[in-house]
C-alpha cells in the first residue's frame, strides 16, 4: 500500500467526468488499498479517484467515526444513486481537495446506492445520515461536482481564491 497525493481545488481533474471501471484488475485492488490508506491518513471519511487523478468511477469511505466503534471501510466501484429520499438534510460538509473549508449544503436524507464490490458482485445498500451525506459527495466528485457548486458564486469564488493561495504557498514550501 501507498499513500496518494491528493489534488487540491482548483484542478481541472477535479472537474472532469470520469470513465466506468470495466473489470476489477490487481492495478484497481491496488488503488483502492492506496485510496484507504490516503484517506485514512488524512484522515477523512471518503475520498474518490479523481481526487488522487485517477480518472475512475471509484470511491472509498468509512463514516464510523464515533469513539471506540468498529472502522467499515467501503469500496464502491460503478456507485449510482438508484433511489433518494423527498426528506433532505443539511450537513457542514469539508473535503480533501478543499482543506479546512466547510459549508452546509443540503441533499437527500437516504438514498438507496448500486455498486459492484472487489469481488465483481452487485451490490445495493440504503444510506442515511452521515453516511448518504458522504457517499453522495463522493459520488459528484465522479461527475466533476464539487461540494462548493452548490454554493452562491460569491461565497464559491471566496473558497476558490482561498486555495489558490494555499497552493502558491504550498509551491514556494
Ligand atoms: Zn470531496
Amino acid at each position: 500500500m501507498a499513500l496518494r497525493k491528493i489534488l487540491i481545488h482548483p484542478d481541472p481533474r477535479l472537474k472532469k467526468t470520469t470513465a466506468p471501471v470495466v473489470e476489477v484488475t490487481d492495478d484497481i485492488r491496488r488503488l483502492a488499498d492506496d485510496m484507504l490508506e490516503t484517506m485514512y491518513d488524512a484522515p477523512g471519511i471518503g475520498l474518490a479517484a479523481p481526487q488522487v487523478a485517477e480518472m475512475q468511477r471509484l470511491i472509498v469511505m468509512d463514516c464510523e467515526k464515533e469513539e471506540g466503534a468498529n472502522t467499515r471501510p467501503m469500496v464502491l466501484i460503478n456507485p449510482a444513486v438508484v433511489w433518494s429520499s423527498d426528506e433532505r438534510n443539511v450537513y457542514d460538509e469539508g473535503c480533501l481537495s478543499i482543506p479546512d473549508q466547510y459549508a452546509e449544503v443540503e441533499r437527500p436524507a437516504e438514498v438507496e446506492v448500486a455498486w459492484m464490490d472487489l469481488s465483481g458482485t452487485t451490490q445495493r445498500e440504503r444510506f442515511d445520515g452521515l453516511w448518504a451525506t458522504c457517499v453522495q459527495h463522493e459520488i459528484d466528485h465522479l461527475d466533476g461536482k464539487l461540494f462548493i457548486d452548490y454554493l452562491k458564486p460569491l461565497r464559491r469564488q471566496m473558497i476558490t481564491r482561498k486555495m489558490q493561495k494555499l497552493k502558491r504557498e504550498m509551491a514556494r514550501s
